[in-house]
């Protein structure tokens, strides 16, 4: 992989405040969807973003390996570097989930060890992994083999906790929808979604 020289880096009290700031908006969110988040809650969310005075371009391009990543840290970190300066380097969903990507990013890098990420996230319940082979014009088996893994990778997302991992169905709160199994669902306050019968 080629090397990131310029990769602008937190410093240790950016990463508290950063790490702060991302814990509060989390909270904050789950208040607002179970209808339990106050406007002080909204409030002290907001003062901590404004609070955080890291400047655009350190907060873009800095590696924002997750605080939970555990010991999937080093293969996440491999995944951000590949994101190239002013698409966010961070992982758009939760803990659950990092086991897919990792595998995702193995099967990718055996094929073309050089391809490019753009943005991770979960969306509608399952996850997008947007990424592009580093070849200009790519050729078509290049292309279809990126294709089906990154299929599969969704289809695994649909029936696995996004939160835990454990195996899991699409839930929802307030039309929100998120992948969960019983027990994260319980504690998050979601319901399942009745598939078929609309
Ligand atoms: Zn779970």
């Amino acid at each position: 992989m080629s090397e990131h020289h310029d990769i602008p880096e937190l410093t240790p009290a950016e990463q508290i405040r950063v790490r702060a700031m991302v814990s509060d908006m989390t909270e904050v969110a789950s208040g607002l969807r179970a209808g339990t988040a106050a406007a002080e809650d909204v409030e002290g969310a907001v003062a901590r973003i404004m609070s955080v005075d890291v400047d655009r371009h350190t907060m873009l391009n800095a590696l924002h390996v997750p605080a939970d990543a555990g010991p999937f840290a080093p293969a996440l970190e491999t995944i951000l570097r590949r994101i190239p300066d002013g698409w966010g380097r961070w992982i758009g969903h939760d803990a659950g989930w990092y086991p897919i990507v990792v595998a995702i990013d193995q099967r990718l890098s055996a094929i073309d060890p050089e391809y490019v990420v753009h943005q991770i996230k979960e969306k509608f319940g399952t996850l997008r992994y947007y990424c592009a082979p580093s070849a200009e014009e790519p050729g078509p088996s290049v292309l279809d083999a990126f294709r089906a893994i990154i299929g599969d990778a969704e289809r695994a997302s649909a029936i696995t906790c996004e939160r835990c991992g454990e195996p899991g169905v699409l839930h929802e709160i307030r039309y929100l929808v998120k992948t969960l199994c019983a027990a994260c669902a319980d504690s998050l306050g979601y319901m399942p979604v009745q598939q078929g019968t609309t």
